[in-house]
């Protein structure tokens, strides 16, 4: 594997694959890479000729400057572990060559990125990751970006604006990686303490718990938010947002609604300093004909998951059996509505 540093430089490597009719992979990172980045690379792998990845902590897109100052960066580690996932080409260029001096343009999509994350961390979050993503498939012309699912209004805002510029790359969305214990790996979870790795747990406890109501009957948008909430508060954890929004759109659904189709469930929370993100699938279709007794035997085990705590966080994977596919698997959960399918 090669790393590279300038556009030049990566024409220039990809020229002769490009005249060959291989196909391209970038896969776009912000380094410190983990399982979730290395599962996104070996995707790009086994369905592209030629596999770039990109290394860039892009500067436009973060709102706090403390956020950005700490960000794990560990280059070398990168490069190897890119290597071994089967990357042909580590992209890793400076931030004068991203945004050279004069550089004036930003690339905006509206609606989708003004809600939730966008709400939480600023109008500029989404402008930075929607210029710099353009700049990138401009820069790497692949025929397939590979994104993963953990950051699901990052990838629907994505899926619009290749639609609306009619940018000529396939998306492909990937599934969210977890720990054993079904914390969402994020290069983020390095700067968790003791104290808030255990109460990170919160997060993936609650989405089960919505799930699991949702695999066992339940439609109300109410009461679902309400045994995520509920068992967030039993980690003490506050969400910064807690929602079902459509899948595609992120248009929130009304509390009084119920679940005819698909939705996600996303929610942000900060432990101590460190901010993060995750979400689930909520399939109502899947279990339409659920008896009484299968419902209250999985509701039983959802609440059962719900109730566990720092102290007792259960078993890895819970140990149970969620209806219709498991949002915390690392296959897409049968159905998996795309972002990008609208
Ligand atoms: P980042 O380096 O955080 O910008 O992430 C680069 C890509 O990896 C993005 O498309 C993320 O959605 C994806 N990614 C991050 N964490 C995970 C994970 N746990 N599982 C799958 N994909 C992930």
């Amino acid at each position: 594997m090669t790393t590279i540093r300038t556009v030049e430089e990566l024409r220039a490597a990809l020229t002769s694959a490009r005249r060959q009719g291989l196909t391209i992979g970038l896969v776009p990172t912000m380094g410190a890479l983990h399982e979730g980045h290395l599962s996104l690379i070996r995707r790009a792998r086994e369905q592209c000729d030629r596999v770039v990845v990109s290394l860039f902590v892009n500067p436009a897109q973060f709102n706090e400057r403390s956020d950005l100052e700490r960000y794990p960066r560990q280059e070398a580690d990168d490069a190897r572990l890119a290597a071994q996932a089967g990357a042909d080409l580590l992209f890793a260029p400076s931030a004068e060559e991203v945004y050279p001096p004069g550089f004036v343009t930003s690339v905006e999509v509206l609606g989708i990125s003004e809600r939730l994350e966008g709400a939480a961390r600023g109008a500029a979050h989404f402008r930075g990751v929607c210029t710099v993503v353009t700049k990138l498939l401009c820069m790497c012309q692949p025929d397939i970006a590979y994104f993963g699912h953990k950051d699901a209004q990052q990838v629907a805002v994505i899926c619009r604006l290749v639609r609306d510029l009619n940018l000529p790359v396939r998306i492909e969305t990937c599934p969210t990686v977890r720990e054993p214990d079904g914390l969402a790996m994020s290069s983020r979870n390095a700067l968790l303490g003791p104290d808030a790795r255990e109460r990170a747990l919160a997060l993936p406890v609650a989405l089960r718990a919505a799930a699991e109501l949702t695999g066992a009957g339940e439609r109300s948008v109410e009461v679902l938010l309400r045994s995520a909430s509920d068992a967030l508060a039993r980690f003490d954890v506050e969400p910064e947002y807690l929602a079902i929004v459509d899948p595609d759109t992120f248009a929130p659904r009304d509390l009084l609604d119920r679940l005819d189709r698909p939705a996600l469930l996303v929610l942000a929370a900060r432990l101590g300093d460190v901010r993060l993100i995750d979400n689930a699938l909520l399939e109502p279709a899947a279990v339409e004909t659920v008896s009484t007794e299968a419902r209250a035997a999985a509701v039983h085990t959802a609440i059962a998951a719900e109730t566990q705590t720092p102290d007792h966080p259960g078993a890895p994977g819970f140990g149970i059996a969620v209806t219709g596919g498991s949002p915390f698997t690392h296959q897409p959960p049968q159905g998996e509505p795309s972002p990008c399918s609208a």
